[in-house]
């Protein structure tokens, strides 16, 4: 069960919000998708998504010359497939696009492995549950008004989310802030958990204002209330407020996360797949996270958090950001505002080969 052949291509892959108030935005997003090929017939999927098309040609270069080096390598020793690719990219690394382009090779492998193993991913992981909660923040921007982003949210509800995330941090005062949060409230009703990510839009002073409003106006979770390189205010935040403070997803690697933790700088660890560097990685950080007893949640591409937030004891939330459904033919299940993890091998996802050809730009 040896690696055989590695392919990378870029996917520009349409995005369509018609369905969401203020919806005008047709977009794109893009794809790097990698695919690991082994002497038995398995093919292995990964992918990262990206927003924009700036520097992905450079990054599907970066992967497709990484993933060559995995040729004849065996497909069940994830570990020391990694430690070849980090050596020899590590004059590139840490960080940056060096653990982009790791992520989604990871990502295959275990893909492959699952298949290899026939077991779904969330199993040979740990298999902790087969199901996460879930919340949705597609179209729940700034730019929307707060009518709009009440329509946006019902929409949510209507499929099914229980919990919903908007984006804040652009209004001029805090009450700005909270009358974007009420005007959803009133819309969706008590029931539904509204949580709040300010992108690090703040400095410290503001973030303390703004926090303690949101709080009294009943948000569920504050996320990256200023920026991840201030631990010491994130800190303050996350000891002073009542409301859970939540960050991470701008972390490379495993070793900011042990800073972070160490800062007690967060009361929920989130977790980028793509700026981790794969599946490893992101499982050794949800493991330093659940020994300081830190709950963990995923940043976008719930295809493959599903299955990782499964696996773990302190899977906390997976973020429906439903990016990628244009190139599956398998679609996630929402049970009781829980994303299922799917039960065929792998990743257990069908690519629709048909649309992956007419998105490919490389
Ligand atoms: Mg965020």
């Amino acid at each position: 069960m040896k690696i055989e052949r590695v392919t990378v291509e870029v996917l520009e892959t349409p995005v369509d919000l018609q369905y969401v108030a203020g919806g005008s935005s047709v977009g794109a997003n893009w794809h790097v998708l990698a695919r690991v090929f082994t002497d038995d017939g398995v093919q292995g999927i990964g992918f990262v998504v990206a927003l924009r098309p700036t520097l992905i040609k450079a990054l599907a270069q970066a992967t497709e010359e990484l993933g060559q080096l995995l040729v004849g390598m065996e497909i069940l020793e994830v570990e020391a497939a990694r430690s070849r690719l980090e050596r020899a990219g590590g004059s590139m690394g840490p960080g940056g696009m060096l653990c982009l382009a790791l992520s989604s090779l990871d990502i295959a492998l275990w893909d492959a492995a699952g298949k290899t193993l026939g077991q779904p991913l969330y199993r040979l992981l740990g298999g902790h549950r087969d199901r996460v909660r879930a919340y949705a923040s597609d179209a729940l921007w700034y730019s929307l008004t707060p009518d709009e982003l009440a329509k946006s949210a019902q929409h949510h509800v209507s499929q099914g989310y229980d919990m919903v995330k908007l984006r804040l941090g652009h209004e001029a005062s805090p009450a700005g802030e909270v009358a974007r949060v009420r005007a959803v409230r009133e819309a969706v009703g008590p029931d539904v958990q509204i949580m709040v990510d300010a992108t690090e839009s703040w400095n410290e002073t503001q973030a303390m204002a703004a926090g303690r409003a949101l709080q009294e106006a009943g948000i569920s979770w504050l996320e990256d209330p200023v920026s991840h390189q201030n631990l010491a205010g994130l800190a303050h935040l996350a000891h002073v407020l009542d409301v859970p403070v939540a960050a991470g997803e701008r972390l490379y690697g495993v070793d900011p996360f042990v800073k972070t933790f160490d800062a007690r700088a967060v009361d929920v660890a989130i977790i980028d797949l793509g700026r981790a560097g794969g599946i490893t990685p992101w499982m050794k950080i949800a493991a330093l996270a659940e020994a300081r007893g830190i709950p963990v949640a995923g940043h976008v591409i719930p295809e493959v958090h599903v299955h990782l937030l499964s696996a773990i004891p302190n899977g906390h939330l997976v973020e429906y950001m439903p990016r990628s459904v244009p190139i599956f033919k398998t679609r996630l299940v929402l049970e009781d505002g829980h994303l299922l993890a799917p039960q065929a091998p792998g990743l257990g996802l069908e690519l629709d080969e048909a649309a992956c050809e007419r998105f490919r730009v490389t």
